[in-house]
C-alpha cells in the first residue's frame, strides 16, 4: 500500500481482547480505513460469553518463555501508565506457589536480569510466605514446595478488572470510528481462492478487503461450518476449546477492607488434581474470584467446542457440583480449614482457545487470501490487551519481527512436548457423571 492508495477494509470478527485491540491499534494507524467489528455480543452488554468478559484477570510478566515476558513488560508498561488502562489496573503483587522444586521461579527472574527488567521480585520459602501479607497465605498447601525458594513473590505484578477494561477499549476503538455490529456470524466466505467476508446466521453477508478472526474457543467451529469438506481451512491440531470454572467469594466487611493490600495468589499443589488454583482480589465489588485446577474440554466429533445448549450466554453458568467443587478446591488449596467455609457464588465455566505450545496465532491463515487469524490466548492473553493489536497490525502489513511471526504462525512447527494445558483429556460430559467425592476431587 503506497501513501496515496486508500486503506483496505476490514472486518474484525469477536471482540475479546484480541479482538478489541486489533480494532484500536487498526484504527489508529488508519484513521480513514473502513473498519467493522463484529460480535454476537453487544460491547455494552452486562454479561458476554467471551473469556476476556471476566471480573478480573491477573496482570504479570512472570514468564518461563522470555518471549512473553518481553510483552509482559511492554503492556504492564501501559497499565501502568496509559490514562486508558491504567483505571483498571491494580499492582498487589502475585504470590506463586510451586510444588516439587521451582523452576518457574527461577527462569521468570532470570528472564527479568537478562531483560534488565526492574522487578520486585524474589523466590521465598515456605515460612517466609506464611508471615507476609498479615499471614494471609499461612493456611495454604504447601505440601512438596521447596522450603527455602519455593515461592515466587513478584511485588510488580497485579490484576485489572477485565471487562471494565475491555469495554473501554472498544469505546476507544468506536469513539474513532470503528463500526460495532452485534451479529452471530455462520461462516467465512471464500469464492476464487480469496476471502471476501463473512455471513450471518440471518443470511446477510458482509465484505471487506480483509477479515480477521478473533474468535477464541469459538474459531474451530466457525470453521468448519464455512465449509464442512474443506480440511484445508479447519483448525486441526492447532487449537482446542477448553475451559476452566470460576467463581467470585463475597467478602464480609472486615475481611473486605483488607482486599487492597492482598496479592494475587496461586497454587498448583497437588500437581496430580490438575493444572493450578488461583485468588484475586476484587475491591470494587468486596469479593475475591477464584478458579479451579481442572482443565476440560467438550468433543463433539474432531473438535471441542464451547457448550451451547441452551444458548452460550446460559450455558456457561451451568456449573456441575463436580466443576463447582473444583473451584472451591481453590480456598482450601490457599487458606486450608479457614477458607472452606467462605461462601461461593457466580459460578461460570471460561472457555478459551489453547494451542500444543500455549502460543498465540498472529497470522496469515494459509489455505485463502484475505483471511487472518489472531487468537488462542491458551488461558494467559488478557495481560496483553493493550498490546495485542500492535502485532496484529504488523503481522496484516507484513512487519511481523521475522521470530514472532514464525512463533505465531498458523502452520508452524508443533513442539514435541504438548504443553501440560492441552494434554488434559478430561471431557464435559465425564464430569457430569461424576459424583463430588468427599474430598472435592
Ligand atoms: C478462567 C480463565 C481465567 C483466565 N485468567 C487469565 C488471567 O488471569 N490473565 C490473563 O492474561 N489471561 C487469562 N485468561 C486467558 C484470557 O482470558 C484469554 O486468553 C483471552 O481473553 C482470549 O481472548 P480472545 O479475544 O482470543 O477470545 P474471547 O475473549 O473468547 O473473545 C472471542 C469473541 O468472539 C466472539 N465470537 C466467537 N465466534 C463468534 C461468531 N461466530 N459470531 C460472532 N461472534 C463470535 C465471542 O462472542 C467473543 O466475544 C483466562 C482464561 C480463563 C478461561
Amino acid at each position: 500500500m503506497t501513501s496515496s492508495s486508500p486503506s483496505p477494509s476490514y472486518l474484525i470478527i469477536g471482540s475479546g481482547v484480541f479482538g478489541a485491540s486489533t480494532a484500536l491499534h487498526l484504527i489508529q494507524s488508519r484513521p480513514s480505513a473502513s473498519i467493522t467489528l463484529i460480535d454476537r455480543d453487544a460491547h455494552t452488554a452486562p454479561i458476554r460469553v467471551a473469556a476476556s468478559w471476566d471480573w478480573n484477570k491477573v496482570i504479570r510478566s512472570d514468564y518461563a518463555d522470555i518471549v512473553y515476558t518481553r510483552l509482559g513488560l511492554e503492556a504492564q508498561a501501559l497499565w501502568r501508565n496509559d490514562p486508558l488502562f491504567k483505571p483498571f489496573y491494580h499492582e498487589s503483587g502475585v504470590a506463586w506457589i510451586s510444588s516439587g522444586g521451582n523452576p518457574f521461579g527461577e527462569r521468570a527472574v532470570r528472564n527479568f536480569e537478562e531483560l534488565g527488567a526492574k522487578q520486585d521480585v524474589r523466590s521465598i520459602g515456605v515460612e517466609e510466605t506464611k508471615g507476609l501479607w498479615d499471614g494471609f497465605l499461612k493456611g495454604a498447601d504447601f505440601t512438596e514446595v521447596d522450603g527455602e525458594k519455593g515461592v515466587l513473590v513478584n511485588n510488580s505484578s497485579g490484576w485489572a478488572e477485565a471487562k471494565e477494561a475491555l469495554q473501554a477499549t472498544i469505546q476507544a476503538a468506536v469513539d474513532l470510528g470503528v463500526k460495532y455490529v452485534v451479529a452471530e456470524v455462520k461462516g467465512v466466505v471464500v469464492e476464487e481462492g480469496t476471502c471476501k467476508g463473512v455471513v450471518m446466521a440471518e443470511g446477510e453477508r458482509l465484505e471487506a478487503d480483509r477479515v480477521v478472526l478473533c474468535t477464541g474457543a469459538y474459531t474451530p467451529k466457525l470453521l468448519i461450518d464455512s465449509a464442512p469438506e474443506w480440511e484445508g481451512l479447519h483448525a486441526g491440531g492447532r487449537m482446542v476449546a477448553m475451559a476452566v470454572t470460576e467463581a467470585t467469594v463475597p467478602l464480609e466487611e472486615v475481611e473486605a477492607r483488607k482486599l487492597g493490600t492482598r496479592p494475587v495468589a496461586i497454587n498448583d499443589n497437588p500437581k496430580e488434581r490438575g493444572f493450578e488454583v488461583g485468588c484475586l482480589p476484587l475491591s470494587n465489588i468486596n469479593a475475591f474470584k477464584c478458579w479451579g485446577q481442572v482443565i476440560f474440554r467438550n468433543s463433539t466429533g474432531d473438535i471441542s467446542t464451547p457448550l451451547q445448549s441452551p444458548s452460550y450466554k446460559e450455558a456457561q453458568w451451568n456449573v456441575p457440583e463436580s466443576l463447582q467443587d473444583d473451584v472451591r478446591w481453590a480456598l482450601r488449596s490457599l487458606f486450608g480449614a479457614d477458607g472452606e467455609k467462605l461462601p461461593m457464588e457466580n459460578f461460570r465455566i471460561c472457555w478459551d482457545a489453547v494451542t500444543p505450545s500455549e502460543d498465540f496465532i498472529i497470522s496469515p491463515h494459509s489455505a485463502t487470501k484475505g483471511l487472518y487469524v489472531a487468537t488462542c490466548g491458551s488461558f494467559h492473553g488478557f495481560k496483553f490487551l493493550p498490546v495485542l493489536g500492535k502485532y496484529v497490525v504488523e503481522m496484516l502489513d507484513g512487519k511481523l519481527d521475522p521470530a514472532l511471526k514464525k512463533k505465531w504462525a498458523w502452520d508452524r512447527e508443533q513442539p514435541s512436548i504438548i504443553s501440560h494445558k492441552q494434554l488434559s483429556s478430561v471431557e464435559y460430559r465425564d464430569l457430569l457423571d461424576k459424583q463430588p467425592a468427599e474430598n472435592g476431587q
